[in-house]
This record gives C-alpha cells, structure tokens and sequence, in this order.
C-alpha cells in the first residue's frame, strides 16, 4: 500500500521496527556561470531551491509576503516552548532527505508511536485486541480495494468501495465504530474525505518512504532557518506580477521591482488558482487547466495548553461514541515537549471553523471528560489555525485525483527561465515537506544545468 496508514499492524503486534537511515546530501558543483534567481516563497520549497544555488555560488534572494519565513511550516514560540502549527512530522524516515537536514541543523526529533493509543467507546476504552482485530479487517479491505482498482482507474470514491465491502461483511457496531476511526485517519493523512477521494488515486497515485514517522518537537521551522542562513529573503514582499520579457524578467511587488535572471515560483498551488499572481506572458491554457485540476484539502489543528497535566502516558486519544465528531484525533504532545499541551486534529472545510466556533472550547473539553471520565480544568492558553482562510496558503496540502501525475508534470514544466516548485509539483511525493523540499532541489539543478551548458 502506498498510502501510510497511522496504525501499523507491524507495530501492534510490537514488532517495532525503527527504520532510519540518512539520505546522501546532494553533491554541490560550483558554477562557472553564476547568475541572478529570485525565488518566490520561503516556505521548504523555496528555502531548498535557494540554499542549494546559493552553495553553487548563483546570486539568491527570496520574496515573500508574510512577515515570516516558513509558509505552511509555522512553529509558535509564544507559549515558551516550540509548537508546529503547520507541518509536524517529517513522514517516513528511510532515505527521507529531511533526516540529513534535521542533523545536520541539530533539530530534534522522535519517533511518534501512533499505536501507542487510547480510544474509548460510551464510556468504555477499547482493549487492544479489539482494536487490533478491528484494524486487521480494515488494512484487508483495504488491501482488497487496492488491488481491485488497480487496472481500474475510475473515480469511484474510497468512501463508496468502503461502504460496499462493509455490507457484505456482518461486521459487530464496535468494529464499525474503529473503522470509522481509521478512516477519519486516512482523511486526516489526506486533507479530504474519503467520499471525494477517488479510490483509484488514492492507492495508485502516491508515493512515500518507508520507515517511521518522526514528530519535529524542536520546531520544524529551524529546519528553515538553517538552509536560509546565508540567503537574503525579503519579508511582507507580496509578488503580484511575473514577466519575462528580451529574456530578462522582472517581478513586481507590493513594495517594487526586481529583476533577475530565472525566477522560481514556490507559492501554492492554491495561490495559483486564484490568480492573485499575474503572468506576462500569460500562463498556457494547458498549464492553468492541469494547475486548476489539482485539489487542495484543509486540515487544522485545535491546540489545548493547560496547567498541569491529567492525561496518561498514549500518544494518541479518540473518543469513538458521536458519530461524526469535529477532530480527527487528539495528539499528546506532552511525550515530546514535557508541557500539558493536547492537539485536536480535524479535517475539511468545517475544521477551519475550530477557532471560531463559540461552542469549540466546550465541545473539546466534553471530549476529554468522555475519554479520561475526569473533571476537566480550562485551558490556560488556545491556539487554533485556519489554513484554508489563510491568504497565502487556502489550504494545507494537495490530494491525489485521476491523471495526477500528468497534471503535475504540466505544472512543473519550466516556461523558459520562469519555473516551478512546491508541495503540488512533486510527482512522488506532493502532500508533503520532502516533496516540497526535494522539489525546490529539482529546479535548482535545473537551472545549474541551464546556467552550465550556456557561456557565461
Ligand atoms: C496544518 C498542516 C499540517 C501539516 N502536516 C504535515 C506533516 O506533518 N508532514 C508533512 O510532510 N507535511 C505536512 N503538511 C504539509 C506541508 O506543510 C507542506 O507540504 C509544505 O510545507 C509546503 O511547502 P511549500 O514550500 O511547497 O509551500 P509553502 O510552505 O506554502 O511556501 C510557499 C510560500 O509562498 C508564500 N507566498 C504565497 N503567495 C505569495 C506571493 N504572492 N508573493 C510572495 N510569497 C507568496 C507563502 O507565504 C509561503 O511562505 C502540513 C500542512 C499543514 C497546513
């Protein structure tokens, strides 16, 4: 499956299995042709693309236009302590190329034991082997699923191939009850639905690396502070309008002008579709058609600081009574960071909601008294995010669709020295910071090649 699915069978039958190994650092050759590239966007796309043309000895500067660096990495510092409000995990750590940077900048990270988990059901927590039955008949109609729609590429949604082998299988309330668990946690891995995800590219379009999924508790954002070190990035620079023209090109600004000699444009794929970046010339009718064609899903994270901590030791909390709750799963971060902090984890439009939703805080301490049947004392701090209202980013992540590969391919295709990198333009691996980053890395080098073949 290539799919991750959060539970692992491997795990539950503690086996654990700690897959890590770092990825070779790509080799830098120093150009004899060092020229000007402005790289629109300093999230891990953009820091990437400039760290590696900056080694090379290319002149960088990057724009952005919030008053940070990071883009959908956002580590808050506010409480004391560093919390990744955007991307957390680096998501398999078996050649994963993020690995290397964490050493390499000293960050901290950890296996996050996702079996490690405590669900509870009207008032009662799930034994293990329950959950561990449970789980076993969903990865086999899953693994069913997958193999089915392997030379069937329709656009049947996962939701609607789930449903159909549930019915024919006497499946005991408790068992439905854990599926629909684990399927709020392949939304969760997903950024969408299961009822608008088509099973076809689901199994068949993504990719990812084997291994474990490591939690960035040192904050994921000083992953982008060290390949930006060096690098000049230009801060609340908001790009309104690319051109290229007599083989120069210019990029216009919220505050100016800059001109350079290649441009890398990192900024979401979201971004794109709503066209608050214009394009002289403009974009061909196939790029925007293939730009357009990419989904992107939402997913927020609801975070609970409280005084003390009255929560035991799993790493992951559900309670699986209401159906169809507001979160996904509550996160402990107390494993990793020793601060009593809980991250409620939801998916789709309605979790952009969860900062503002007067009936929010009441609902997730409701939540917590049914799982841990105790008084709940108030928070002492909430911090809640909206990644599909935010202007630079509306969204958190693309999602697989039919043709996928052939609508990225499109998108990444350089229009002569203008060029294309981020999450959404990563064939393997979009979704995810490692597509990001290695996207960044993949117009670098294209670039290098352009530069290096053309006399200075
Ligand atoms: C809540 C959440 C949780 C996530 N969890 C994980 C996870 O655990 N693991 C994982 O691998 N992935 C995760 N992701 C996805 C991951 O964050 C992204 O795939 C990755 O960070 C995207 O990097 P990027 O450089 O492509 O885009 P971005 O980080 O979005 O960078 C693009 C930059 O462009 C800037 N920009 C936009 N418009 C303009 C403009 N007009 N002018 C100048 N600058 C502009 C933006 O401000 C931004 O800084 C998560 C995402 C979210 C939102």
């Amino acid at each position: 499956m290539n799919r991750r699915t959060f539970l692992k069978l491997s795990a539950l039958t503690l086996l654990s299995i700690s897959c890590r190994s770092v990825f070779p650092r790509k080799e830098v050759i120093p150009t004899k042709n060092p020229r000007k590239v402005i790289i629109i966007g300093a999230g891990m796309a953009g820091a990437g693309a400039a760290s590696h043309l900056k080694e090379m000895g290319h002149e960088v500067l990057v724009l952005e236009a919030r008053n940070r660096i990071g883009g959908r990495i956002f580590t808050d510092r506010s409480g004391g302590y560093p919390i990744d409000l955007g991307a957390a995990w680096i998501h398999g750590s078996l050649g994963n190329p993020l690995i290397e940077l964490a050493e390499r900048y000293s960050v901290k990270t950890k296996e996050t034991d996702f079996e490690n988990i405590m669900l509870v059901y009207e008032s009662k927590k799930i034994s293990k082997l329950d959950l561990y039955s449970a789980h076993k008949k969903f990865e086999s109609i899953l693994k069913k699923i997958e193999y089915f729609t392997e030379d069937n590429p329709s656009v049947t949604s996962l939701k609607s191939y789930l449903e159909k082998e549930y019915s024919r299988l006497n499946l005991p309330p408790l068992d439905r009850k854990v599926f629909e668990f684990l399927e709020r946690g392949l939304e969760n891995e997903n950024a969408s639905t299961l009822s608008e995800t088509s099973a076809y590219a689901f199994f068949h379009t993504t990719e990812n690396y084997e291994g474990e999924d490591e939690l960035v508790y040192g904050g994921y954002d000083s992953i982008l502070k060290g390949l930006l070190r060096d690098v000049p990035v230009l801060l609340d620079e908001q790009v309104l309008h690319i051109r290229n023209q007599n083989s120069e090109i210019s990029v216009e600004t919220s505050k100016g002008l800059h001109r350079g000699d290649f441009v890398i444009v990192t900024v979401p794929v979201s971004v794109l579709q709503k066209k608050s970046i214009q394009f002289t010339p403009s974009l061909p009718p196939e790029k925007v058609r293939s730009i357009n064609a990419i989904p992107m899903g939402i997913f927020n994270k609801y975070i609970l600081e409280f005084e003390d901590k009255f929560w035991s030791d799993e790493e992951v909390f559900a309670d699986l009574t209401q159906p169809n709750p507001m979160y996904d799963l509550i996160f402990n971060f107390h494993s990793y960071l020793k601060v009593p902090v809980l991250g409620f984890m939801g998916t789709g439009e309605r979790s952009d909601r969860f900062g503002m939703d007067p009936d929010m805080k009441s609902l997730a301490l409701s939540e917590l008294k049914n799982i841990f049947q105790k008084k709940i004392p108030e928070p002492r701090r909430i911090l809640s995010t909206q990644w599909g209202r935010d202007e630079f980013a509306l969204g958190s992540y693309s999602y697989a669709v039919n043709h996928m590969k052939s609508y990225i391919r499109e998108y990444s295709r350089p229009l002569g020295n203008i060029h294309f990198a981020g999450e959404a333009t990563h064939e393997k691996y979009f979704s995810y910071v490692h597509g990001a980053y290695l996207s960044g890395i993949r117009e670098a080098e294209l670039i290098a090649s352009k530069t290096n073949s053309s006399s200075p």
